[in-house]
This record gives structure tokens, C-alpha cells and sequence, in this order.
């Protein structure tokens, strides 16, 4: 049987991902979770796992609670979900949100299996640690992003040299015909809600920010080693294509597919077959019309600071990421107006350039965690800065 563990199984991500397994099918090495300690309770027991983990230490009581007398093991902290990943799995998916899934997925690739990556901050805070690390273990990583599992997918069977373009596409997400004025005051709520893509709260506003695509542009750079300017991101407010390879005699495959994150996790989960998968089937005729538009710069900065770290590599993804986490919160706590997080993340990285520090390479793990830890109290004090200053 097949060993199975999920980081993240809680989540939007987590939850797609068992929706597509069997229990009893499948051996289910780890689960973990957060605050949702009814949840991954339940996922537990339904898959018999061996081992239940919560990222909080004060949920452990409530878990331990909720499995007695099921013989499943619980555990609590940062530490017990990286000892989650050391338990031998075949398969695994990277689904925590956050620089916080770094160290399970790097973990887990020392089995030599399979990680299915959902976690795109890995890629961006650590992209040449990560597949170095996959490479020394003879493990396979597989893209879980729906841009880069179509990537992955429009790639088989094709010389990488005869590729001109990647092009990624962004539904444009709810702001996408606002103007500046009315984008000065948006609220958590109103950048929570996607237009056509359900997924956690955070990746949902990044989603909005178009941060989620600038991390996304970064995770291109670094799964697929493309040039900075052989990528491209087109606004496709029907997020039917989910990406674009043009090659050099001029043609270009498209990968198409409905809207669910389970037709790129179940990918994942066949490869290198496929397998049957239960999304809805597209009805071309009723969809009739696919528009493009080129993101607009001005009121979407975020693309362009990517652009910067796709240059720069070294540890500038570390401090990116980081900075765009602490101003999120911050936008979450109503405590940073939404243009503001753009501000800060190029603040951030302006002041850690002056230090010379971001031209390191990511290539161990002291040095991503440092740097993680330098740009979000950097970027600590920049929204501090900025609340004095208004
Ligand atoms: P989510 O917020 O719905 O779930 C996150 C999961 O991580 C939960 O299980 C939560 O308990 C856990 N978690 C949160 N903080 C943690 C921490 N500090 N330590 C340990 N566990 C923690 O998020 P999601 O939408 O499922 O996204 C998960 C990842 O997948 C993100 O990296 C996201 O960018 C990526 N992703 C998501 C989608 C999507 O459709 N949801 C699509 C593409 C990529
Ligand atoms: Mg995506």
C-alpha cells in the first residue's frame, strides 16, 4: 500500500487532496494541521493514521481528546510536524501555507519519494536548496500549483531548448477593474472572496494582490530554470488556461481545465500515469468566450517586485516572501491598507539590499531561516515607519 503523508490536511489544499484517497486504499503515515482540531481529528480517524499533528502547542489537549482510544498518536509544534515528515512516506504533500512548509517538505524529500508541492514558498524562499536536496535523495517534486502542474504537463515529451515562452495566466482576481481610488479602500472581506477559485484566506488575498502570481512568477524561475525573461504572466479572467509554452516554430500548447485544484493534485497523485479524477468536465460551447488582458503595473506592483527577485536570486525570495507574510497579516488585522503591502515588501528589500546580504545563495537552510527572520522584523519596522509617518 502505498504510504501517504499530508502537511496541511486541513486546509483547502489538505482537504482536496483526501477527497481524492481511499481509506483503507491507502497508508496514511502523518496528517497535520493547525486550530482545526475537529477536523484533523476526523481525517484521522477516517483514514486510521498513524500519527496526528497540530502546529499549536495548546491545541495538543483537544487532539489528544479527540483520538482516544483510536491508538493514533498526537503531537504538537513546529518541531513534531518536522518529525512528522521524518516517518517514511511514498508520497507526500506539501500543503502548509507559508515559509513554515520549508522545513516538512525538505524533510520529507529524504525519503527519495514523491512531494507533491503545493507549498510554492518553498521554491521561492529556498528554490536551489529544495532541488538540490531532491536531487542528492533521488526524490521526484511535482508541481500542485494549477499554473505549474499545466507547465509540468504541456512539457512532456518536449525539449526544454526548443521552448521560447512561459506564460502564465491570473484570473485578475476581484480588483481587476478597480480603480486606484476605489482600491485604497478594500477590506479583508472583499479580497477574500475570489472570483473563481476557492482556496485558504491567504493565498485568496495574495491572490488579489496578484502576490500569489508574483510568487508564482519566482516558483517558475526556479522549478523549471527559465530564464526571468522567457516568463510571462497574461490576465485571463476566466482562469479556464491555466498556462502557455510557446516554442520556437511558433506553436504554443495551452493546458486547459476547470477551476478545482483536485485536477492538479490528482496529477500529482497518478503520475507518471493518469487517472481518473472527479472535477467537472469543460463545456466549451457554454464558456464560448476567453478573454486576455496584459496586468495592469500601476496598480499592481506586485509582479514587478518579483521581477526583481527573479533577477537577484540569491536570498531575495527568503526576504520577499517574508516581508509579503508580515504585511499580509498585517492588511488581515486591519492594520495595513491593502496598496500599503506593496509598499512595505519593496521597502523591505530596499533596505536588506543596502546590507548587501540578499546576493547569497539559497542554498543552506541557516541561511534561508536567517534571512526569514531578518526581513520580517525588517519589514516589522517598515509598517511600523509607515503607521508613524500617516
Ligand atoms: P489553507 O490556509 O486553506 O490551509 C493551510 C494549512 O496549513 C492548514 O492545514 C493549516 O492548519 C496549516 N498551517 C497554517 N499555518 C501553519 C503553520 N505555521 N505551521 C503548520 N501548519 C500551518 O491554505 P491553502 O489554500 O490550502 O494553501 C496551502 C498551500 O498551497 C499554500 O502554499 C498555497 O499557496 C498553495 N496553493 C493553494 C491553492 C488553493 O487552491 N488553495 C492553489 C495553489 C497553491
Ligand atoms: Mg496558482
Amino acid at each position: 500500500m502505498r504510504r501517504i503523508t499530508v502537511f496541511g490536511s486541513t486546509g483547502s489544499i489538505g482537504v482536496n487532496t483526501l477527497d481524492l484517497l481511499m481509506p483503507g486504499a491507502v497508508d496514511v503515515v502523518a496528517l497535520t494541521g493547525g486550530r482545526n482540531i475537529a477536523l484533523l481529528a476526523e481525517q484521522a480517524r477516517r483514514f486510521n493514521a498513524a500519527i496526528a499533528v497540530t502546529a499549536y502547542e495548546d491545541c495538543l489537549p483537544d487532539l489528544r481528546a479527540a483520538l482516544a482510544g483510536t491508538g493514533i498518536a498526537a503531537a504538537a509544534g513546529a518541531d513534531a510536524i518536522a518529525e512528522a515528515a521524518d516517518r517514511p512516506a511514498d508520497w507526500t504533500m506539501s500543503a502548509i501555507v507559508g515559509a513554515a512548509g520549508l522545513v516538512p517538505g525538505l524533510r520529507a524529500l529524504r525519503h527519495g519519494g514523491t512531494l507533491a508541492l503545493a507549498n510554492k514558498e518553498s521554491l521561492v524562499t529556498a528554490g536551489p536548496l529544495l532541488m538540490a536536496t531532491a536531487a542528492k535523495y533521488g526524490a521526484t517534486i511535482l508541481p500542485v500549483d494549477s499554473e505549474h502542474s499545466a507547465v509540468f504537463q504541456a512539457l512532456v515529451g518536449e525539449d526544454k531548448a526548443a521552448v521560447e515562452r512561459v506564460i502564465i495566466t491570473a484570473s485578475g482576481g476581484p480588483f481587476r477593474q478597480f480603480t486606484l481610488a476605489q482600491m485604497q479602500a478594500i477590506t479583508p472581506a472583499q479580497a477574500m472572496a475570489h472570483p473563481n477559485w476557492s482556496m485558504g484566506q491567504r493565498i485568496s488575498i495574495d491572490s488579489a494582490s496578484m502576490f500569489n502570481k508574483a510568487l508564482e512568477l519566482i516558483e517558475t524561475r526556479e522549478f523549471f530554470d527559465f530564464a526571468p525573461d522567457q516568463i510571462e504572466v497574461i490576465t485571463h479572467p476566466q482562469s479556464i488556461i491555466h498556462a502557455l509554452i510557446g516554442f520556437c516554430d511558433g506553436g504554443i500548447m495551452a493546458h486547459m481545465g476547470p477551476a478545482d485544484m483536485r485536477h492538479a493534485i490528482g496529477y500529482a497523485l497518478h503520475w507518471p500515469r493518469r487517472g481518473a479524477v472527479p472535477v467537472e468536465r469543460l463545456d466549451l460551447a457554454r464558456l464560448a468566450t476567453l478573454n486576455f488582458e496584459a496586468p495592469d503595473p500601476v496598480r499592481f506592483p506586485a509582479l514587478r517586485l518579483a521581477r526583481n527577485v527573479m533577477e537577484t536570486r540569491g536570498l531575495s525570495g527568503a526576504a520577499f516572501n517574508a516581508a509579503k507574510e508580515i504585511a499580509l497579516d498585517h492588511f488581515i488585522a486591519g492594520k495595513l491598507p491593502f496598496l500599503a503591502m506593496a509598499a512595505v515588501i519593496e521597502d523591505t528589500l530596499a533596505r536588506l539590499s543596502r546590507e548587501n546580504s540578499l546576493q547569497i545563495a539559497a542554498t543552506t537552510l541557516d541561511d534561508v531561516l536567517n534571512m526569514d527572520h531578518l526581513a520580517r522584523k525588517t519589514a516589522t519596522e517598515a509598517v511600523a515607519s509607515r503607521q508613524q509617518g500617516s
